[in-house]
């Protein structure tokens, strides 16, 4: 990989975002004219064995890493569409987004449709999800024409609950989350080179440290966190003021959503992210943990 001058990557960010003014304003018409998007043609996983046999996996080079540094350190202060727009220049159909249907992922979404609407999107699909979470799919496509890939265990609930003598989210969530979420994603990203998240810093202690682009040991790829110095009101007021659909449990105290059965409304003064494993240790599903 060559190395990268920091001149370069102001060249490089220039030509991939031409308009970046280094301002929180957001370009509101390149919104509205993203609300009545035509269906866009489900996008495909590429493989690394049909698209390009020769090609190499990333390798965490240190001029790599140098350029992931200097490119996070450019975009720190950028608009979120900004930091989308470099991705989608950087990798290509080699970037993928993970979305569990948050506010933070409905609205990286928002400004997907209008970048890069042909990137492939994926939810994992336990088959714990909540219906409200999946209905949301069917409002995401309609609203920007992006049909969001799931992405589900080789086993259904009911074969996987057989298999254990009942539910394991009860027993041992740690396995559950590791069966029904990580192998998935790792079979997913492993088609990529960079995929995005709906992080937030303010989110938890483990997501704290979180940089706009940075290298996802983890998983061997890079990762992109359009929204990681934002804040839950930056996100909900940027939502309510261009009419974003979310899901409509959070009118209900529920703020973080995954999993029904690990998912609770919370009362007024709680974290943010109490509801999650509520009366257990767990905080995450693993998918953040920085390794
Ligand atoms: Fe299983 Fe709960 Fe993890 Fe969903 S969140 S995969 S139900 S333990």
């Amino acid at each position: 990989m060559a190395r990268y001058s920091v001149e370069v990557l102001i060249i490089r960010a220039a030509y991939c975002f031409p308009d970046y003014r280094f301002t929180n304003s957001a370009p509101t018409d390149v919104f509205q004219k993203s609300q009545r998007q035509k269906l866009h043609p489900p996008a495909t996983m590429p493989s690394s064995d049909s698209e390009n046999p020769s090609r190499p996996r990333l390798e965490a080079s240190p001029e790599f890493m140098a350029e992931l540094v200097a490119a996070s350190e450019l975009l720190e202060k950028a608009d979120p569409i900004e930091v989308i727009r470099w991705a989608s220049g950087r990798f290509g159909k080699r970037l993928t987004m993970a979305t569990a249907f948050g506010p933070e992922g409905c609205l990286i979404l928002h400004w997907l449709s209008s970048v890069a609407p042909d990137t492939f999107v994926f939810n994992l699909e336990t088959g714990y999800q909540f219906k409200e979470t999946l209905e949301l799919r069917d409002r995401i496509r309609d609203r920007y024409g992006i049909t969001v890939s799931y992405e589900s265990p080789e086993t259904t609930v009911e074969e996987y609950e057989r298999k254990h003598g009942g539910p394991l989210y009860r027993t041992d969530p740690a396995t559950c989350c590791g069966d029904r979420k990580i192998v998935v994603i790792e079979r997913v990203l492993s088609n990529f080179d960079a995929w995005m998240s709906g992080i937030r810093r303010d989110q938890s202690p483990d997501r704290a440290n979180a940089p706009i682009i940075g290298w996802d040991k983890k998983f061997g790829v890079v990762k992109i966190s359009p929204l990681a110095n934002w804040t839950k009101s930056q996100v909900w007021d940027k939502i309510l003021q261009e009419d974003v659909p979310y899901n409509p449990l959070h009118d209900k105290g529920y703020v973080s959503i995954g999993c029904w059965p690990c998912t609770r409304a919370i009362t007024d003064g709680e974290d943010e992210r109490a509801g999650r494993w509520s009366g257990s240790e767990k905080t995450e599903c693993g998918l953040h943990i920085r390794d």
